[in-house]
């Protein structure tokens, strides 16, 4: 089966460069055993985050893998209500609309976010930082008005970002802003989160094998009946169909980079990723596949590695035992891979010239 990612109406993110296939259906018609005798199994889709969920599972019985996949999308719900900039009372859009200096109270799911957070911005050595909302905003301003930037608005607007403007107090799960004016956005990094959520749910809800979609960027553990691994698709990222195949499990595949999401300014096309150093839209960013043992960490990698390029960002990966990457960089008729050292392991065929 082959899911495509739609529009991200409220994380304003969606790669769109893979197409991932999981196996799921064509192993289930193979009828095999060999999975620990688990005969249960269930699939459900739903729009959430702004995009599509799509949750597969297998239990003892179908109405096990049933319950567990509602667990799953409950868990997927609630990082939304927690991380959506576009719910008011989201506790992103009450840190947005907060005054300088007040401390907020947030879930402590989101204080575990927005550690995570943390992580990916030292590990990037700032090249992830989710206080570009203003920059975002910014171009999209300028699209609506057919205009670029001036500098003067981008030197104003790039003041306001920066994620040492975020003061957190994770005992508390209390959140200050030392200056107004500063604004989250977790949507390089929110699905992420949702996906290893979703998977701790199967998990705990006795699966033996689960897989999580959320709008293209997958977890999953065990494997299908007769499989094993899951089989993961990637898309062709300057066109039609699959470049090729991946065998993943126990750890989650998300991918970034997308030039089919933009905005257009005087016919040229700008990313919906930007560099918070200069204020920028990434120019010609390749595609990004990163594997990582949680989705949290492989969905602000991937944004990471958008932004830091092939050189500096295979480097980075390459420094990471567990994590490997693929970014795939135009033009379509010449394309060029880079791939972390390991990555080929999970590699079953792999064709960027198709
Ligand atoms: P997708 O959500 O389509 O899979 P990404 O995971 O790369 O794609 O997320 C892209 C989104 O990340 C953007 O739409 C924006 O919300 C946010 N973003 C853009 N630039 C950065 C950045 N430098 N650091 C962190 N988040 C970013
Ligand atoms: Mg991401």
């Amino acid at each position: 089966m082959r899911y495509v990612k739609r529009k991200n109406r409220f994380f304003s993110s969606s790669a769109l460069l893979f197409m991932l296939v999981a196996s799921a259906v064509s192993t289930l018609s193979a009828g095999c055993s060999g999975d620990g005798g688990a005969g249960g199994e269930s699939e459900k889709t739903k729009t959430l985050m702004g995009t599509f969920a799509r949750i597969v599972a297998y239990a003892w019985t179908d109405e096990q893998a049933a319950g567990a996949i509602e667990k799953a999308f409950n868990e997927v719900e609630t990082v939304e209500q927690m991380m959506s900039e576009h719910l008011p009372e989201s506790d992103v859009s009450r840190i947005n609309a907060a005054k300088e200096k007040v401390w907020i109270q947030v879930d402590p799911l989101t204080s575990a976010v927005l550690s995570e957070v943390n992580w990916a911005w030292k590990t990037s050595d700032g090249a992830f930082d989710p206080t570009i909302r203003p920059l975002l905003k910014m171009w999209r301003g300028a699209a609506k008005a057919g205009r670029m930037p001036t500098r003067k608005e981008l030197a104003q607007t790039l003041n306001k970002v920066g994620w040492k403007n975020i003061e957190i107090n994770a005992e508390k799960s209390q959140v200050r802003k030392p200056r107004a004016g500063t604004e989250l956005d977790l949507g390089a990094i929110a699905k992420g989160y949702a996906i290893d959520a979703a998977i701790e749910a199967l998990r705990s809800s006795g699966c033996s094998a689960g897989l999580v979609d959320i709008g293209g960027d997958v977890g999953c553990f065990g494997s299908p009946p007769g499989r094993n691994e899951w089989v993961i698709g990637v898309q062709n990222p300057f066109g039609e169909g699959l470049v090729g195949r991946l065998n993943v499990s126990g750890e989650a595949i998300c991918t970034s980079g997308d030039y089919r999401r933009f905005v257009e300014i005087k016919g040229r096309k700008y990313s919906h990723i930007v560099d918070p150093r200069t204020g920028l839209p990434v120019a010609g960013s390749p595609s990004v596949t990163v594997i990582a043992p949680l989705a949290v960490r492989a969905d602000a990698l991937a944004t990471a590695l958008s932004v830091l390029g092939p050189k500096e960002g295979i480097k980075l990966i390459e420094s990471m035992p567990e994590v490997e990457a693929m970014m795939i960089e135009g033009p379509p008729e010449e394309p060029k891979v880079h791939k972390s050292s390991g990555f080929d392991k999970y590699v079953i065929e792999l064709d960027v010239l198709r």
